[in-house]
């Protein structure tokens, strides 16, 4: 089988948003009413990341990773599991080309965060801020995102040989 030396992968999620819980956005904590509810921190654009990542290099999910059953996972830092992906990438000779990504939220308004959401997300894959792009949606006020039940996440990665293949 050929190898193009190249990689893309796809990932999405979506958690509700509730009451009494923290907003969390690519590592960055988001001043708001309401926060994301799940078994972790319900970090929904690092889970987005970081199945896009496992994805590209045919690593199954998330769920496969750290099964939301798991007690261990209960309120965890949801950059534990991006490091873990982004780790296991590495390993296989991968390197990150670009991640692009699109977090879909009625409220509370992102465009203020953008630019810290990436520079964060840069830092913790340890490659430039120029190589990742976060793009903020509204949902027109329809649908579970316009009336604010919940908050998706997008993301698409490109990965590149790091190491020559034998
Ligand atoms: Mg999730």
């Amino acid at each position: 089988m050929s190898d193009s030396g190249i990689r893309v992968g796809l990932g999405h999620d979506r958690h509700r948003l509730v009451p009494g819980r923290p907003l969390i956005l690519g590592g960055v904590t988001i001043e708001f009413e309401l926060g994301l509810d799940g078994h972790s921190d319900a970090d929904v654009l690092l889970h987005a990341v970081t199945d896009a990542i496992l994805g590209a290099v045919g690593l199954g999910d998330i769920g496969e990773w750290f099964p939301n059953t798991d007690p261990q996972w209960s309120n965890a830092n949801s950059a534990h599991f991006l490091l873990t992906a982004i780790d296991e990438v590495r390993k296989r000779g991968w390197e990150i080309s670009n991640l692009d990504c699109t977090i879909h939220a009625e409220r509370p308004k992102l465009s203020p965060y953008k630019h810290s959401i990436a520079a964060r997300i840069a830092e913790l894959l340890r490659i430039d801020v120029s190589q990742v792009n976060v793009k903020a949606k509204t949902g027109e006020k329809v649908g579970p995102i316009g009336r604010q039940e919940a908050i998706d996440a997008d993301a698409v990665v490109l990965l590149v040989r790091s190491t020559p293949t034998s």
